[in-house]
């Protein structure tokens, strides 16, 4: 998620956001990656092996963890797509990593620019952040209707998952219309509903999130790539547009895969108390190490205060998710 969906668009290209697909296995992608990798990046590969629709061109891949990162060479020697690059988002948010982020912004830029036989101008840069801040503004004024009990969370992960696929003009009006539609709700407040909050891997399966509202929780907010970490922030319109950019991406909410670890805990902390959060899910995509490597952390941090805390390791195909359903509702009881 840190792949500049400005620059892609400043390009005249639309920004296609890539997701698994619980309905396939990853058969062909074991032939070139141990079972105990992650299963979401497993079961991209094995969509990039398969063939991609035709109409996707390039790829931009984006340092995320071991595993992204490595398949990356996976693809470039497996994947027939006219143009891919790897883009470093570093680990750390110093003035280093971040000069060396936009340095490799910058190449990026060219080798569209010659590919494409395009120019991407500061101007063009600007207009498309200002276009993403209206995006992210709105997202952000939606997600409020969780805390008001008139929009569940499954609804926002749906429209989310929209705006990273679709026209971006497009996806503005469609926010737009779903927040004047959710503004005139009822609100559904039952007080048998648990509010918690959820973290972890990247979860880009709708019905998996539906599953954990279905086990009697509102997801009143979260800690998610799909979700706060796509608009808690805007980009600064003014300046140079590649250092706000860079910025945003080191300003966000912090993923499990950069450091320090425990700006990610206050972050979950902050929400804890603004949103009067009952309980904390932590969802790990299987074999995901990241979280692993968070988990005790956070553990120790909810057990010292008092916060009811559930950690899950799930597969990537619906029939796994049903074995999950008797700790979420043993969670439930907990709360
Ligand atoms: S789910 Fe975890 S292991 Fe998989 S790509 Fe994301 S951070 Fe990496």
């Amino acid at each position: 998620m840190d792949t500049p969906e400005e620059i892609i668009l400043a390009a005249n290209l639309e920004a296609y956001r890539l997701f698994g697909d619980p309905s396939i296995a990853p058969t062909t992608a074991d032939e070139h990656v141990p079972a105990s990798h992650c299963v979401w990046t497993r079961n991209i590969l094995e969509q990039g092996l398969r063939g991609l629709p035709k109409d996707i061109i390039g790829l931009v891949s984006t340092h995320g963890c071991d595993c992204t990162n490595r398949q990356f060479d996976i693809w470039l020697d497996t994947v027939d797509l006219d143009f891919m690059y790897f883009l470093n988002s570093p680990l750390k948010r110093d003035q280093t990593a971040k000069d060396f982020f936009i340095q490799d912004m910058k190449e990026l830029i060219r080798q569209l620019e010659d590919h494409f036989n395009i120019k991407i101008s500061d101007q063009n840069l600007r207009e498309q952040i200002a276009l993403m801040n209206k995006i992210r503004k709105k997202l952000k004024e939606l997600s409020e209707y969780r805390n008001k009990m008139m929009l569940k969370f499954s609804e926002l992960h749906g429209l989310i998952k929209s705006t990273l696929t679709t026209d971006k003009t497009h996806a503005l009006q469609i926010v737009n219309e779903k927040l004047e539609e959710v503004k005139t709700r009822e609100s559904f407040s039952n007080e048998s509903l648990k509010r918690v909050l959820l973290t972890g891997s990247v979860i880009d399966d709708n019905s998996f999130v539906k599953n954990v509202e279905n086990a009697g929780f509102h997801i009143v907010i979260d800690d998610m790539c799909i979700g706060t970490h796509y608009f808690w922030h805007t980009m600064d319109e003014s300046g140079d547009p590649l250092e706000a950019i860079a910025n945003y991406h080191f300003e966000k909410p912090i993923y499990s895969t950069k450091v320090p670890s425990h700006k990610r805990y206050k972050f979950i902390e902050n929400l804890i108390d603004n949103y009067q959060v009952e309980g904390v899910i932590n969802i790990a995509q299987k074999f995901c190490e990241s979280i692993l490597y968070d988990h005790p952390f956070l553990s120790d941090k909810f057990r010292q205060n008092n916060m009811p805390y559930l950690f899950v390791e799930k597969g990537y195909n619906r029939e796994a998710y049903k074995q999950l359903s008797t700790r979420f509702d043993a969670f439930a009881e907990i709360i």
